[in-house]
């Protein structure tokens, strides 16, 4: 299995790790971007793709 498609969500408020998701490379070409609830911020903030 590869882990190619492995993806990381970081909030853009703390720069926080939050989250994983995977991706697929041939369907979705742009950076992800979410509105996902950070623990650390303790609301709902966006997440962006990170390596
Ligand atoms: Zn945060």
């Amino acid at each position: 299995m590869s882990q190619d498609n492995l993806i990381k969500l970081e909030c853009t408020n703390c720069k926080t790790v939050g989250y994983h998701s995977l991706k697929n490379k041939k369907t979705l070409k742009q950076r992800l971007e979410l509105r996902k609830f950070c623990r650390k911020c303790k609301s709902h903030q966006l997440h962006k793709e990170t390596k």
